[in-house]
């Protein structure tokens, strides 16, 4: 049993268009520690961890039969990232956007701006934030088509959205009708006993915020902040009962999600798995670099860096000294 999900994993990430550049045994040792992580790791969620295997086994027969995503001629780079709360997406977004100069839309982003300005939306919306339910799919998707309408031709990581089914469905249609469709669905999966370790480990001292970890940060004495000798607690939500309810609903919302993306976009589809985000970027650079590369995105990462340079010099003075010339900002 075991071996034949190592031989499936392996082989999802090869057929995978974007992964041809890869090494196979990089991607067979990496899968094979995977696999065997997650059987030995008790997890609060199991069921999900076979769903999800099984998602990407069905993925990999949908791009064997010749199922693709809708085409488009439209060569950005759009792209969504799947993941668990605490498994680093902000963090692996945040590198992205860096790296590869995409633009990023955060949907809890524009909502928090919208109640800020008082706008229309920002009042419908302001008491169902404030609870931290989910604002109507109606009114999302109107917000996502506005903020997508902005990067026409550019390349985006969109965050916060599709959070379910619905949403996912309702987002196909925008930008397929708008010849644009998704091109890359990235699911991050850390292990749910890695990240509920971490949150064992996370301490706060609360008035100030400084967060202390045992494993590689921690408090100089056991329990008390450095700076003021106080007593360190855990954050309300950082507990291991709050975060396998928060696991269990994103398990509800966001499986038949993947299953979706996994039949109908099944070559657009990576599960990306690792301890932290350090062991994850190197695979999502393997699979961003190939489509970042077809959007163009190497010229314009130079031309920015050209720009840059030429913002730079516009802000210095000029200075000739015999032969030489200085610039002095
Ligand atoms: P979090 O990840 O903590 O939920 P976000 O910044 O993504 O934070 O979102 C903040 C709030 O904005 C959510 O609690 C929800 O009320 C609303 N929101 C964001 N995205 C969506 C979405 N896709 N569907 C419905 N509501 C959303």
């Amino acid at each position: 049993m075991l071996r034949r999900s190592v031989f499936q994993a392996v082989r999802v990430s090869r057929l995978n268009p974007a992964y041809r550049a890869s090494s196979p045994v990089r991607q067979t040792s990496a899968a094979v520690s995977v696999l065997a992580r997650t059987y030995s790791s008790p997890s609060p969620v199991r069921d999900y961890e076979a769903q999800l295997r099984g998602m990407l086994d069905q993925a990999a027969r949908n791009v064997e039969a010749g199922v693709r995503a809708p085409e488009s001629d439209d060569k950005s780079l759009r792209l969504i990232m799947v993941a668990k709360p605490g498994a680093g997406k902000g963090t692996l977004s945040s590198r992205l956007v860096k790296k590869y100069n995409l633009n990023f839309i955060s949907t809890g982003d524009v909502l928090r701006h919208e109640i800020q300005a008082g706008s229309e939306l920002g009042k419908a919306v302001e008491k169902i934030v404030a609870g931290g339910g989910l604002v109507p799919d109606a009114l999302m998707v109107e917000l996502v088509r506005k903020e997508l309408d902005r990067h026409v031709g550019e390349s985006w990581i969109l965050d916060g959205f599709p959070r379910t089914l619905k949403q996912g469905r309702m987002l196909n249609d925008v930008l397929t009708s708008e010849g644009r469709p998704l091109n890359l669905v990235v699911n991050l999966n850390v292990p749910d006993s890695i990240i509920l370790a971490r949150i064992k480990a996370r301490w706060v001292h609360l008035p100030s915020g400084r967060v202390y970890n045992d494993d590689f940060n921690p408090p100089k004495n056991p329990g008390v902040d450095d700076e003021t000798g106080e007593p360190l607690s855990k954050r309300p939500d950082d507990t291991p009962e709050v975060f396998t309810k928060r696991l269990r609903s994103y398990y509800e919302a966001t499986a038949p999600l993947l299953e979706m993306y996994a039949t109908e976009y099944p070559d657009c589809l990576y599960s990306l798995t690792g301890n932290t985000s350090d062991e994850i970027w190197p695979q999502l650079m393997e699979v961003v670099a190939p489509l970042h590369e077809r959007a163009g995105g190497y010229a314009a990462e130079a031309d920015k860096h050209v720009r840059d340079e030429a913002d730079d010099l516009r802000d210095t003075t000029e200075v000739n000294v015999g032969d030489k010339t200085a610039h002095i900002q």
